[in-house]
């Protein structure tokens, strides 16, 4: 089969992007502050593949995330999915190789996943995720450090204007259970409290039979940001004891990692069957509708998977988002530039040219060369096109003399160098 060249036969497949290489330079700069950060906080990269069973991810999240994955039957009739997110692939890792490692386990990850959502800036159906999850330990210490690690992550990315709410879902079951909603009803109100939807939520509580009174009282509590209004709330022992534990996490936040501004928010839902305690998301409000940057929390999936119990909780942050949220606030990214651009001015001097760009490779400088054997105008033009900081031009007169001119591409000043000190005349 031929195709016709600029016939535009191929398109590149919804909600999917092309990355061009100034974009790729951003995004290496901001994965590699990001993998420096997890590592700081003695957190251990690992990778999972791009698929798994299908089964994984229903076993997670059950049937009704079907819509949204991309699944398919690989040629031995077996049922895969391309992962939707990263947790579950995780955990099921922990389950199979790594249950005998040293607690607190601490994995950061970077990954593509995929939803069939509808695209949108900030919203594509394949995305990537940096992440994390800690193993083994549920003190208010280690999910402080949660918390502050997610923040600082995107702090360092450079992005200013970051909201921090944390919620609890252990709290927010016994408020259901104290108002006796049953978990159908709950089922149904989640998705408004997610929206922050509280009308609707009174309305749809009314319908259940759920007097006035008690509906009030939940959208109150909803809607609080005081510690002290959740304490006159809770009644049973076992909450008011993990209602101590929120306490103090937020006080080793506040104190010890010294991040002040966040907000208690207990309209945080995210997947209310087996995430629990501990919930957290950090949006920045500029994004609109796609202003949610990261979302976290403690969970249980390590029995669900077939392992021995352990504590666990982890964090995504939309790594996409991430950079639009950055060229939203005209963050300066850094750019390389090619340090030399080597010009042979004929044929004779290409070998002695190589000689040259090959040493000064070697010395850790970026270097390019002129390989379409344009002429001195259009190479330096090219040269200037790449933004290349230094040209070296070598020709007859330079050789006769062991050098080779360079000239600064911003002022166009020229200066003979002798070889042996071209490395330090270009640093
Ligand atoms: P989630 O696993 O749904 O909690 O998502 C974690 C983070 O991933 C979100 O806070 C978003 O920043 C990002 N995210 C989720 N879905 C998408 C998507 N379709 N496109 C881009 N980013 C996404």
């Amino acid at each position: 089969m031929t195709y016709l060249y600029n016939q535009n036969v191929f398109k590149i497949p919804r909600g999917t992007r092309d990355f061009t290489s100034q974009e790729m330079e951003k995004r290496r700069y901001i994965e590699e502050i990001m993998r420096t950060t997890f590592m700081s906080f003695g957190y251990n990269e690992i990778q999972t593949p791009t698929f798994e069973t299908l089964e994984l991810f229903k076993a997670k999240s059950g049937q009704e995330i079907m819509d949204e994955l991309y699944y398919f039957k690989d040629k031995g009739n077996r049922d895969l999915a391309l992962r939707p997110e990263l947790t579950a692939p995780t955990i099921r890792f922990y389950v199979e190789k790594l249950q005998m490692e040293p607690k607190p386990l601490k994995l950061f990850y970077f990954g593509n996943c995929y939803r069939y959502d509808r695209p949108q800036k900030g919203r594509y159906r394949e995305f990537k995720q940096a992440g994390c999850e800690i193993i083994g330990t549920d003190s208010p210490e280690a999910n402080a450090e949660l918390i502050s690690l997610a923040y600082k992550i995107l702090k360092n990315s450079g992005i200013k204007n970051l909201k921090l709410n944390i919620g609890n879902l252990t709290i927010l079951s016994s408020v259901f259970n104290q108002l006796k909603i049953t978990k159908d009803q709950q089922k149904y109100i989640i998705p408004l409290i997610d929206k922050s939807m509280f009308e609707e939520v009174i309305d749809a509580l009314r319908d259940f039979g759920i007097e006035n009174k008690d509906a009030e009282n939940l959208v109150r509590f909803l809607k609080t940001t005081e510690i002290k209004f959740i304490k006159g709330f809770i009644e049973d022992d076992e909450t008011k004891k993990e209602l101590e534990k929120f306490e103090t996490i937020l006080t080793l936040l506040e104190k010890a990692f010294g991040i002040k501004d966040f907000k208690i928010q207990m309209n945080i839902v995210r997947g209310l069957d087996y995430y629990k305690g501990l919930v957290f998301e950090i949006e920045t409000p500029k994004l609109g509708a796609e202003k949610q940057l990261c979302g976290g929390g403690e969970y249980d999936l390590i029995s669900l998977f077939g392992g021995k119990d352990a504590p666990s909780a982890g964090f995504a942050i939309g790594f996409d988002r991430t950079i639009v949220a950055l060229e939203t606030e005209n963050f300066n990214f850094p750019t390389k530039n090619i340090d030399v651009y080597v010009i042979p001015l004929t044929e004779d001097f290409i070998e002695k040219a190589i000689i040259i760009v090959q040493a000064l490779r070697e010395a850790g400088l970026t270097v390019d060369l002129d390989l379409l054997r344009r002429g001195i105008g259009k190479s330096l033009k090219y040269a200037s096109s790449i933004k290349a900081k230094k040209a070296m031009i070598i020709g007859p007169d330079e050789i006769k003399q062991n050098s080779v001119t360079i000239r600064d591409m911003d002022t166009g000043e020229q200066k003979l160098i002798k070889i042996e000190n071209i490395k330090n005349s270009i640093r």
